[in-house]
Parts: C-alpha cells; sequence; structure tokens
C-alpha cells in the first residue's frame, strides 16, 4: 500500500484527490490547519479514511512533523491561499503561503523523505498577461496579481529542488478548474450559487466585474486524475493541464441561468468593486504534452460541468431553505 501526504485535503482538489487515492488503495493523509470551526464540508463522506495531520504551509516544525508521520511515496502540494482577489488586499500572507509555503514543503520532504515524488500545484495564473496564445510548458511567465507571482516562485523553487537534489518534484500548470466544490468567491460558483438563489426567491441580482474575461474551464474531477498521472512517471516534468476551449464570463453566466429558463442580463449589475487592480484578459492553455505522455483527456464538458454545479447548489440552497439556514436578500 502506498502512502500519500495531501496538503490543502479540505479544499476542492484536496478533497477530489484524496477520493481518487483512497479508491486506488493509497494510505490517505491530509494536513489539516486549526480551524475555529470545523471545515470538512468537502471531505465529511470521507473524513473517518483519512489520516488527519495538524499542520501549516507557513510551519516548517509542522511540515516535517507531518512527513516524518506521514511517510509519504508521494506528496501533493495544494494548500495555498488561491484567490487571486485576495492576493492584493494580503500579498504578505498570499506570499508567505503559495510562495515560501513550497520551500517549506519541498525542505520538510527533502529532510525527511527525499525519495517521496512530489506535486506542485502551479497556475495558469502564472502566464497572466499572456505573450503567446495558447499557452504552453515553455510560454514565459508575465503574472499579473501577487497570486500569480507567489505561483511563479512556487514553480521555479520546486523545478529547482527538482535541479539541485535530484528530487522527483513534478509541477502541474493548471487551468482554471471548477466544480460543486468550488470555492463560493470564485466566479463560476458565484454564478450557479446565485442562479440557485434567484431561482428559488431568495435574490434578486448579481453584482459581477468584468464580463469579457476569457478562461480555459475544465472539471476538477478530472483535473485531480492528472496530478496522480504525473507522479506515476519514471521521470519529473512540467505538464499543462487545459482543454484548449476558451469560453468568457458572459458565455459562462448563459449556460448557468438559460439552464433554469432565465436570462442573465435580467439579474446582472455591473459592481467596479469586482474590477481587479490588474486583470488577466485570457487564459487558453496546450495540453498536448499531457495527452501524449501522461494519456491524460479532459471527460466533462464545460457546459456539463455549469449544469451539475447549478444542480448541486439548488440543492443546497433548498436544504437550507428547509432548515432556516439561509439568510433572505
Ligand atoms: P482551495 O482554495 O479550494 O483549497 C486551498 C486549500 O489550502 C484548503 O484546504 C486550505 O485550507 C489550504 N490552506 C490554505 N492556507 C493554508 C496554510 N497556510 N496551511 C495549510 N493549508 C492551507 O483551492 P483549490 O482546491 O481550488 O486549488 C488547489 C491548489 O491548486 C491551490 O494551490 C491553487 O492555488 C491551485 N490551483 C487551482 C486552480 C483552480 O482552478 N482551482 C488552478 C490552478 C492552480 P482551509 O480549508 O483551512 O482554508
Ligand atoms: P481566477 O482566474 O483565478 O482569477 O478565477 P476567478 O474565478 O476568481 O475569476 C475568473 C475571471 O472572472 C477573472 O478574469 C475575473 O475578473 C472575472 N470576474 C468577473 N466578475 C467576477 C466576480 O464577480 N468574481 C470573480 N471571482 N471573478 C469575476
Amino acid at each position: 500500500m502506498k502512502n500519500a501526504l495531501i496538503t490543502g485535503i479540505t479544499g476542492q482538489d484536496g478533497s477530489y484527490l484524496a477520493e481518487l487515492l483512497l479508491q486506488k488503495g493509497y494510505k490517505v493523509y491530509g494536513l489539516r490547519r486549526r480551524t475555529s470551526t470545523p471545515n470538512y464540508e468537502n471531505v465529511e463522506h470521507i473524513r473517518k479514511e483519512i489520516e488527519w495531520i495538524s499542520g501549516d504551509l507557513t510551519d516548517l516544525a509542522s511540515l516535517i512533523q507531518a512527513v516524518q508521520i506521514s511517510m509519504p511515496d508521494e506528496v501533493y502540494n495544494l494548500a495555498a491561499q488561491s484567490f487571486v482577489e485576495t492576493s492584493w488586499p494580503q500579498p504578505l500572507l498570499t506570499g508567505q503561503i503559495t510562495a515560501l509555503g513550497v520551500t517549506n514543503m519541498l525542505e520538510a520532504v527533502r529532510m525527511a523523505r527525499p525519495y517521496a515524488k512530489f506535486y506542485q500545484a502551479s497556475s495558469s495564473e502564472m502566464f497572466g498577461k499572456v505573450v503567446e496564445t495558447p499557452q504552453t510548458e515553455v510560454t514565459p511567465f508575465y503574472p499579473r496579481s501577487p497570486y500569480g507571482v507567489s505561483k511563479a516562485y512556487g514553480h521555479w523553487i520546486t523545478v529547482n529542488y527538482r535541479e539541485s537534489f535530484d528530487m522527483f518534484a513534478s509541477s502541474g500548470i493548471l487551468f482554471n478548474h471548477e466544480s460543486p466544490r468550488r470555492g463560493v468567491e470564485f466566479v463560476s460558483r458565484k454564478v450557479t450559487d446565485a442562479v440557485a438563489r434567484i431561482k428559488l426567491g431568495m435574490q434578486n441580482e448579481l453584482r459581477m466585474g468584468n464580463l469579457d474575461a476569457k478562461r480555459d474551464w475544465g472539471y476538477a474531477g478530472d483535473f485531480v486524475k492528472a496530478m496522480w498521472l504525473m507522479l506515476q512517471q519514471d521521470t519529473p516534468d512540467d505538464f499543462v493541464i487545459s482543454t484548449g476551449e476558451l469560453h468568457t464570463v458572459r458565455e459562462l453566466l448563459d449556460v448557468a441561468f438559460s439552464y433554469v429558463d432565465l436570462n442573465y442580463m435580467d439579474y446582472v449589475v455591473m459592481d467596479p468593486k469586482f474590477i481587479r487592480p490588474a486583470e488577466v484578459d485570457l487564459l487558453l492553455g496546450d495540453c498536448t504534452k499531457a495527452k501524449l505522455t501522461l494519456g491524460w483527456k479532459q471527460e466533462v464538458s464545460f457546459t456539463k460541468m455549469i449544469q451539475m454545479m447549478v444542480e448541486a447548489d439548488i440543492k443546497r440552497v433548498e436544504w437550507e431553505l428547509r432548515t432556516k439556514l439561509i439568510p433572505v436578500i
């Protein structure tokens, strides 16, 4: 039986990856930071199957202990301050977790379990103000937010540990991927949550930022399979994971609202509060390398994924209404 250590296991990707590894017969250790109230929502259904270790990406001692306890064959470093918008008001925290936290995790592995395979969650946000389209593994980075800058650091330090210490350290440059477990401040979930609330009469408008932004949106359940595949290779490397399809925020709105027979134009209000200091206008990935080397492919389409998210949010809002947990706006 293989041991895997996942940081960021309570987040969207961590929860899908944990499911996948459990199905494959791994013993899964999850690093979880202490919170005042429980945050097991995404992993409640598998909570008892996971060995929980308390730790924080900014605390090297806790990471060394986590590696010593779990003795992992594979380490998946998914923890991050992952929301671009928050990275402007909290640039130092973002740097400490999303950038230096990667060095902490790499150091912990190097000290306590140097032969473990290491996966770093890099991001298409590193491409930022893109210098070419589509973006590949060799496209230069031009990050546009403290988050993107931090991810670029995390990416290069992973490459550097691979080259300096001969560690098996791979980096997945993942384009945006969503699911019913996506944080509600990200545009996809914000929209599908609002669609549910509007449909059920709990909300009457949706305040949004730049509707012309274009993204290459995939499904998180598909993308975590690529993470696992990267660590099953004989040699470490970097891979772009994307769908190769471009959609605007406007199209996302249209798919989500029209699924419940509503017109987004009747509800969406532009709010300058959601316009970013520096925008990433377009991200489109070319994942030919992953297709050829890993045999990875996307299974869930953009439309199917958004519809799945709307359905899940409707179910959740209905449940919250029944149990009277939801405030009426
Ligand atoms: P989430 O925001 O859903 O999850 C982030 C996870 O990191 C949570 O479990 C969170 O814990 C944990 N975390 C945050 N800070 C710390 C810390 N200081 N110490 C330990 N754990 C911490 O992100 P996703 O699942 O969407 O993304 C996973 C990774 O992939 C992230 O690194 C993200 O930046 C990257 N990525 C994501 C993309 C996407 O489209 N989803 C695209 C490209 C890269 P808690 O529950 O306590 O907050
Ligand atoms: P990101 O690509 O990691 O920043 O993912 P997000 O889901 O947060 O944002 C995707 C795009 O949607 C960005 O270009 C945002 O500017 C745009 N967007 C437009 N309106 C909103 C909004 O209300 N919230 C968020 N989060 N993004 C928005």
